[in-house]
């Protein structure tokens, strides 16, 4: 007879679970037999005492039961997706998959919204206007087949159990847990029927992870359960200590990424992550010339081919979206001094974003689509004085108003030069 009170207390003093336990704890939440209090009073338990190995992935298995396991094992190419643990004005999501895509691969994409300072897939591309991120899972299917890669948000089909053991953690002070951050990860992943699995842990000041052995620990704990489920898992550690690209927010994401897969502006650092994460999907696919491979995807224009087609299958037009998203309001930020850029607050940053409209102070928020910043100097650059550093901009005038007045100590100019060069760092 399963005790609920007794599962959590063992936790909660150290003792581990047994397989039988966790599965009957998890299809008992599911039924509402047991409250949102003991989930939440386990999963701080789990944040105090961790979870061992084999507990781990018998949790991943039971959220990974709760909802449906796609099979793609009827395709003709490598199945793979990519990962970020989340930063600011990270779009690679956007142009990885086409590219992969338009490289023979399959990429059933499942991906999330804005979480506090940084930005979310799903909300750049529901910029587009008519995009539907929210189709059911036969046509997700068809669309990964039909394209070669297809990009919703979690739905009531994958992994249920994570969807609400999610919300309670978000209210909880239960997120930071790396196994439990783990398993809500590689369970939507392995459900996405993957074989292949890039992620992209972002470290300093703009992410989650804070330390290179924070980042180091937690990419190895993922890769580890994601072999043991079976997807051959890879990651890069890459540098978040400024936002990624020349654009942060929500359209101009969209539209930075349709660029770069159209050949045209591309920023260094976004350029060398995506080579580096279609390159080892590439190779973990079997391909060779990996390199050559991605740039003939970028300028044949097969990458924005299937871009646009993914867009299509998803009812989103992206030639409607650019009048829709013109922003009513601009304002450009100068700098105060000369010197050269030594530090830039890329959290701050994220919230002046969130303030501007383009992520959530609470679940009901409505988002600007138009909002966003450009980034107009970047590490070690030199700067003079009166030059423009950032531009806002989005359609609502007070909040253009109450994000100026947190650009106070958020890009740091001395006259020497910035330590630290950016770093992406291969495992
Ligand atoms: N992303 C997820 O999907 N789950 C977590 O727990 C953290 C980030």
């Amino acid at each position: 007879m399963f005790n609920t009170y007794q599962f959590i207390k063992n936790k909660k003093t150290g003792l581990s679970h047994n397989p039988n336990e966790i599965h009957t704890f998890i299809k008992y939440f599911l039924k509402n037999k047991i409250e949102d209090s003991q989930m939440a009073a386990w999963l701080m338990a789990v944040c105090f005492n961790g979870l061992n190995k084999s507990e781990l992935y018998e949790y991943v298995q039971s959220i990974i039961s709760s909802g449906k396991q796609l099979d793609f094992s009827n395709l003709n190419g490598f199945v793979v997706d990519k990962h970020s643990t989340g930063g600011v004005g990270d779009k690679v999501s956007l142009i990885v998959g086409p590219i992969l895509a338009a490289c023979n691969c399959y990429v059933p994409m499942i991906v999330g919204r804005s979480l506090a300072h940084t930005g979310g897939t799903l909300d750049k591309l529901e910029s587009i206007k008519g995009y539907n991120g929210n189709i059911d899972i036969d046509k997700f299917k068809e669309n990964v087949k039909l394209n070669g890669i297809s990009i919703i948000g979690q739905n009531k089909d994958i992994c249920p159990a994570d969807k609400y053991i999610y919300a309670i953690r978000d209210v909880t002070s239960t997120i930071e847990s790396f196994p439990l951050i783990c398993a809500s990860i590689i369970s939507k992943k392995k459900a996405e029927g993957i074989s292949g699995l890039v992620l992209d842990i972002k470290v300093g000041n703009g992410a989650f992870m804070k330390t290179i052995q924070d980042a180091q620990t937690l990419g190895d704990s993922l890769i580890n359960l994601g072999n043991n489920l079976s997807i051959k898992s890879k990651y890069i550690i890459s540098d978040m200590n400024q936002p990624l690209g020349k654009s942060s927010g929500l359209w101009c994401e969209v539209e930075e990424s349709i660029e770069f897969l159209k050949n045209n502006k591309k920023d260094s650092n976004l350029n060398e992550i995506v080579y580096q994460i279609c390159s080892i999907a590439l190779e973990m696919s079997g391909q060779i010339n990996c390199t050559k491979l991605i740039t003939n995807a970028i300028t044949s224009g097969k990458a924005y081919e299937v871009f646009e087609k993914m867009v299509t299958s998803h009812n989103g037009s992206i030639k409607d979206s650019y009048k829709k998203n013109k922003p009513r309001y601009k304002h450009i930020l100068k700098s105060s001094k000369e010197g050269k850029i030594y530090k830039i607050d890329t959290e701050k940053l994220g919230y002046m974003l969130v303030e501007l409209g383009g992520g959530r102070k609470t679940t009901k928020d409505k988002l600007d689509s138009t909002c966003g910043f450009h980034i107009y100097k970047k590490l070690n650059q030199k700067i003079d004085l009166n030059e423009p550093i950032v531009e806002i901009f989005g359609s609502n005038q007070q909040k253009i108003e109450n994000a100026k007045k947190m650009f106070d100590n958020v890009i740091f100019i001395k006259n020497t030069k910035h330590e630290k060069e950016c770093l992406t760092i291969y495992e």
